[in-house]
């Protein structure tokens, strides 16, 4: 090897500027029939009527995400949700994920799809009460470490009934957590977790918010939450007043998503997959009401340097770029790992500031093309030889 050959890891896989991941919330067995007429209709269901006619499933993936196949949707579930208000006066149906085996297996197609992940959003989601005020959400209705272990513990037998493994990761509901609830995620196994809603963060250093970070004893990678999926929204109904407040709201969005870019910070858009409530009110952000805002967020991102990934994706890099060591050799060069987790994929991209290396053969005989200096490469014990 050239004495000036600079190996170095890339922030994000592919060398990508950003990560993208598209965090769509509230995905579940459940559906209000808000006129009433016993069948499900465009805004009613948040999964139960699955891939069906009508669904919100189907309107996400036929309409919002339409012509942008590279993006990847990490869908949050409560794994049996209950209404935000009791005694609401509609005829609706709320159920666990594995209520029936033609819902459980619905639920386990999507996770198994490579596009999509399925990842834990609590048992019940929290409290309900009769009046929307009243809701407590999961994470802060515990009184104890205790009651939130043996609750996490309970929702992971539901996902593991449907999905045959438990989840790497999760979302508190609401983002809202007390003092002992990341003891709670870290001591429950999981790998990620999104806390926070950054954008909502103030006072602090912003650069640092929308990067990951780690808690807990055993470094669990803390996801932020950066991106509203309303961002691009036109509000207002009036063509021409929509039409000259486009400018200023394609603006105002380009920036905030160029800061990202520019310092290559995480995408995180937030979203939920329906806009149905039981207390007559409309959950805000949802697909339906922006899609398309969300499809001028995807096509603004269809000319930059991105990484569609789910949050386990996501994790899994940050975790091995972080505990992943290079030791150069002649013309070639080994990783020393230090992991403690087991993962689905293990992967590190290098950037190799030397035109003359083209290609590298793996420990395992494999040859990975680079591209500008750009391998993706699986961590291997053995040696890697530059050619
Ligand atoms: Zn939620």
């Amino acid at each position: 090897m050239d004495r000036e050959t600079k190996i170095a890891k890339a922030k994000w896989f592919n060398d990508a500027d950003s990560p993208v991941m598209f965090m769509v919330d509230d995905f579940t067995n459940v559906w209000i029939d808000l006129n009433g007429n016993g069948r499900v209709d465009r805004g009613e269901d948040w999964g139960h009527a699955m891939d069906g006619r009508g669904s919100a499933f189907r309107f996400l993936t036929e309409e919002v995400l339409k012509g942008f196949p590279s993006v990847k949707v990490t869908f949050f579930t409560p794994v049996a949700r209950v209404p935000v208000i009791k005694n609401h006066g509609y005829s609706a149906h709320f159920a666990p994920i594995n209520e029936n085996e033609k819902t459980a297996n619905f639920f386990r197609s999507i996770h198994q799809d490579e596009r999509f992940e399925v990842a834990y959003h609590g048992l019940t989601h929290g409290v309900n009460g009769t009046k929307t005020e009243d809701f407590v959400h999961e994470w802060v209705a515990y009184k104890s470490l205790e009651e939130a272990l043996e609750t996490i513990e309970k929702g992971k037998k539901i996902y593991f009934d449907v999905f045959g493994e438990y989840p790497s990761g999760g979302k508190y509901c609401g983002y809202e957590y007390n003092e002992f609830s990341d003891e709670s995620i870290d001591r429950s196994g999981f790998l990620w977790w999104c806390r926070k809603w950054d954008r909502g963060e103030t006072g602090t250093n912003e650069l640092e918010h929308f990067d990951i970070k780690y808690f807990g004893q055993n470094g669990v990678v803390d996801i932020p939450s950066t991106v509203y999926g309303a961002l691009f929204n036109l509000y207002g109904r009036n063509p021409i007043a929509r039409a000259l407040k486009r400018p200023a709201v394609f603006g105002r969005g380009k920036d905030e998503i160029n800061h990202l870019l520019e310092n290559k910070l995480i995408i995180s858009i937030q979203e939920h997959l329906s806009p149905a409530r039981t207390d007559g009110r409309r959950q805000t952000p949802n697909t339906h009401d922006d899609k398309e805002g969300l499809r001028t967020l995807f096509k603004y991102l269809g000319s930059k340097n991105v990484w569609y990934c789910t949050g386990t994706e996501l994790a899994e890099y940050v975790y091995c770029r972080d505990n992943v060591e290079i030791e150069e050799e002649k013309e070639a060069f080994s990783f020393r790992a230090t992991f403690s987790r087991d993962l689905r994929k293990k992967l590190v991209t290098l950037v190799i500031d030397d035109k003359k290396v083209r290609q590298i053969r793996t420990p395992d005989g494999d040859v990975v093309q680079g591209q500008q200096g750009v391998f993706n490469l699986p961590v291997l014990t053995g040696t890697y030889e530059m050619l």
